[in-house]
């Protein structure tokens, strides 16, 4: 990690050590500085919400197994003093989590089964799904990634021949899925490489890239990214990942929307989180306010049941009712389909009543 000098400096630091060296590095872009900067501390992210930081002391357990990490342009986005927010809810780490919950467990998935490379999981007809990285800019509580001991070296590049390879020999797969971890915290040159590779396979037709960094770093999408998006064969799609509203601000449909015009097709997928989204009104406009930055919602996912998340989850009955609220204000292209992962099943499967 070379941006470290940079963390809690509040700025000055960063600005002095990139106007010194400017003539013999590369300036650090604004994004990989938000990348770096991001509140770990607790403490910190309390202070800076107005909140009294007595009532995360509790999670010091929870914080050891998963730590918090959060951006602070997301961070700005919270509502200041309220212990309730629906964004701090989704990184604000919690006591409870710690507490065994029958049904729930570390790999609620049961993904090796399907993984016949690192950092490759082969589950449904046609697609793939790699993982290029670990990391991710934020740590969201209910991921069920909160358990992997991803190693540091996912993205080295002799990785990349095998991961081709399996893919070149099966003419079936037509869609690379990058997932993670956040395939966008890897800068454009390593990515623009790995899509080099990709494009020499003929049979493949789309690739797909799941990130949360054009809405919780929403710099990341430079011009300089949307050109390297632009100039694949490949047809592109993006699937954002935003659970409520006010992680919507002006900065990320700027962002969405030189997406969009680039021809880049946007969907969202969100999970239904007790107490930041299992309300109608707040499914209801997540939906308007994506189609306002021009992405349509996709997924809703059910929570995976992953060992510290119990507290976020929703009884099918409940996501049933709101679904049906959604479909009864909304156009149907802006209601999500609820879904669960449940293992060794060939799609994701629908909940219906
Ligand atoms: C979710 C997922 C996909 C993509 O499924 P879609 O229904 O096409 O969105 C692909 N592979 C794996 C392993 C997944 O978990
Ligand atoms: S993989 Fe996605 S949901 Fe999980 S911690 Fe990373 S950004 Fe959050």
């Amino acid at each position: 990690m070379g941006f470290r000098f940079f963390r809690n400096d509040g700025g000055a630091m960063s600005k002095l050590l990139i106007d010194k060296h400017s003539h013999h590095v590369q300036p650090v872009e604004t994004w990989q500085h938000a990348l770096s900067n991001v509140v770990t501390d607790p403490i910190e992210l309390c202070q800076l919400l107005d909140l009294n930081p007595t009532q995360v002391f509790s999670a010091k357990k929870a914080t050891d197994q998963f730590p918090l990490r959060v951006p602070r342009s997301f961070i700005e986005r919270m509502k200041k003093g309220d212990p309730n927010d629906p964004l701090l809810a989704q990184v604000l780490p919690l006591g409870v989590e710690m507490s065994d919950v029958a049904g729930f467990s570390d790999d609620p998935l049961q993904e090796q089964a399907v993984n016949p490379v690192p950092g490759l999981l082969h589950k449904y007809h046609g697609r793939v799904l790699i993982t290029l990285t670990g990391a991710c800019a934020i740590h969201c509580r209910y991921c069920f990634r909160r358990h992997f001991p991803y190693p540091d070296n996912t993205n080295r590049q002799h990785h990349w021949a095998r991961l081709c390879d399996y893919i070149s020999s099966d003419r079936c797969i037509e869609e690379v899925i990058l997932s993670g971890g956040d395939p966008l915290v890897l800068k454009d040159h390593h990515l623009a490489a790995f899509i080099a590779e990709l494009e020499k396979i003929p049979h493949l037709k789309r690739l797909r890239i799941h990130t949360r960094l054009p809405i919780v770093i929403p710099e990341r999408i430079t011009d300089h990214f949307i050109d390297l998006l632009k100039a694949t064969r490949l047809r592109v799609v993006v699937v954002i990942h935003c659970n409520h509203a006010n992680e919507i601000d002006e900065s990320v449909i700027l962002k969405l929307e030189s997406l969009a015009n680039s021809n880049i097709m946007l969907l969202n997928q969100s999970v239904l989180l007790k107490g930041v989204n299992d309300h109608s009104d707040a499914l209801i406009n997540l939906s308007q306010t994506l189609f306002r930055a021009n992405v349509l919602p996709y997924y809703l996912h059910m929570l995976d049941p992953v060992s510290g998340a119990a507290h976020f989850q929703v009884s099918k009955e409940e996501a049933l009712a709101l679904m049906k609220k959604l479909k009864q204000n909304l156009p149907g292209y802006l209601v999500p389909r609820l879904v669960q992962e449940v293992p060794k099943e060939l799609c994701k499967v629908s909940i219906l009543e």
